[in-house]
């Protein structure tokens, strides 16, 4: 019996131990990246020693049909405290991103059960599947919350033309079965994630944690440009409908469209571009590009369209060109919930941790999950900012701080009393 909970601490030598020995999993001796890929064989790989570590834990290790790997500490009743991210990882990637928040979550439940502590309700361990995209991204949670669907299923193929279909039954697993992977409602009382950031933002301030608000909202536009095509010598400056200098221009006004439209938690991008006929001695006759724009409120990116909208129109009257907007997609911000947020500070204060609130621009399974759960997410600081890449870190002093930051939350969220 734990005299004093607030004074429970996660081992942080068991938890590098354990995250070393997952990141040997899948590394690619080449480059020293991490290949685990979803459905692939080190991907699974990966999952059967998290089920191992469960097990060992003492928990009741079980995969459900879309994948995801949950490891249940039956203890006390009703709905379940979560703890977990995804195991997968892109292409070369890191050893952290996804699987650190997977195994935190487990050495919160150990470092629970040794100190003897009795939770009022169950807590769970997950371990997501497919959460980076190789057949779209975040299917573990969307299957945990229901809105996979049959047809979905049927088609998703991954960039080299293989069915996600036909990766899972390589695994042996029943693609139908995560139809039926869907939560009853009510049986989970939170997910909390812990996660790399995968930003500068925690190095550059020098905090060994932050706790996120929310996940910023994006909408992304495919733009297009359309003037006219012509030789570049004989045609004079001032006839001309050069594509590209629209872009161009519209480019140049990002910075006054966020400064009138945006709030400082605006990212606007244009990451993609094209233009035709692409040829030295060939005025630009088209110019098409991707604008994909991020605001953690709704209003403002509500806003930023209608500015960007004005702006490209003011673009194109200026050089004599047409403009076309394909709006791709419209995803909203997606809030952390207040009681997580809230357990999350209490935490920080009782280990006297300087732990800011921050946005995320980047998506997390967390925002799916908040669709049947009150969900939150903290990010320890990346080096560099650096990940997806090999050379993704966290220092282990920062990972310590903030898996301590979810041990304490989970213990205020699953009624920890002793
Ligand atoms: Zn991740």
């Amino acid at each position: 019996m734990t005299q004093n909970i607030s004074a429970l601490r996660i081992d942080i030598q068991r938890l590098r131990r354990d995250i070393e020995a997952l990141g040997a999993i899948g590394r690619n001796p080449v480059t020293g990246g991490l290949d685990r890929v979803s459905f692939s064989d080190a991907d699974m790989e990966g999952r059967r020693f998290v089920g191992g570590l469960m097990e060992a834990a003492g928990l009741d290790v079980f995969m459900d049909g879309a994948g995801n790997l949950t490891g249940r500490w039956q203890v006390g009743d009703g709905p379940a405290v979560m703890l977990g991210s995804h195991l997968d990882s892109v292409p070369d990637g890191g050893m952290f991103d996804g699987a650190l928040g997977v195994v935190a979550g487990l050495e919160c439940v150990r470092a629970m059960k040794e100190a003897g502590c009795t939770p009022a309700r169950p807590v769970e361990v997950m371990a997501t599947a497919e959460e980076e995209g190789r057949f779209g991204g975040m299917f573990g949670a969307q299957a945990l919350t229901g809105q996979v669907t049959r047809e979905w299923l049927e088609t998703a193929r991954d960039d080299a033309g293989m069915r996600l279909f036909d990766a899972m039954r390589t695994q042996g697993l029943d693609p139908y079965r995560a139809l039926e992977a869907k939560r009853p409602e009510g049986t989970i009382a939170a997910f909390l994630e812990l996660h790399v950031e995968q930003g500068p933002v925690l190095e550059r301030t020098g905090k060994p944690a932050g706790i996120v608000t929310g996940i910023a909202g994006v909408f992304n536009w495919t733009v297009r440009f359309e003037g006219e095509a012509n030789h570049s010598g004989t045609t004079p400056m001032e006839m001309r409908r050069d594509a590209l200098m629209g872009m161009v221009d519209f480019a140049h006004g990002i910075p006054d469209l966020i400064a009138e439209d945006g709030s400082e938690t605006s990212r606007v991008t244009i990451g993609k571009v094209s233009v035709e006929p692409n040829f030295p001695h060939t005025v630009p006759g088209a110019a098409v590009f991707s604008l994909v724009t991020r605001d953690m409120d709704e209003e403002v990116m509500r806003r930023l369209a209608a500015g960007a909208r004005r702006r490209l129109e003011a673009a194109a009257g200026k050089h004599g060109l047409s403009v076309a907007i394909d709006e791709t997609s419209w995803l909203p911000p997606s809030p952390c919930h207040p009681d997580v947020i809230a357990a999350f500070r209490h935490a920080a204060d009782r280990l006297g941790l300087d732990a800011p609130l921050m946005p995320s621009g980047a998506g997390h399974d967390v925002q799916v999950m908040a669709g049947i759960t009150r969900a939150g997410l903290i990010f320890v600081p990346s080096v560099g900012g650096i990940s997806h890449a090999p050379q993704e870190r966290t220092e282990w002093a920062d990972i310590e701080a903030g898996t301590n930051l979810l041990l304490q939350a989970a213990i205020e969220l699953a009624g920890v009393t002793g």
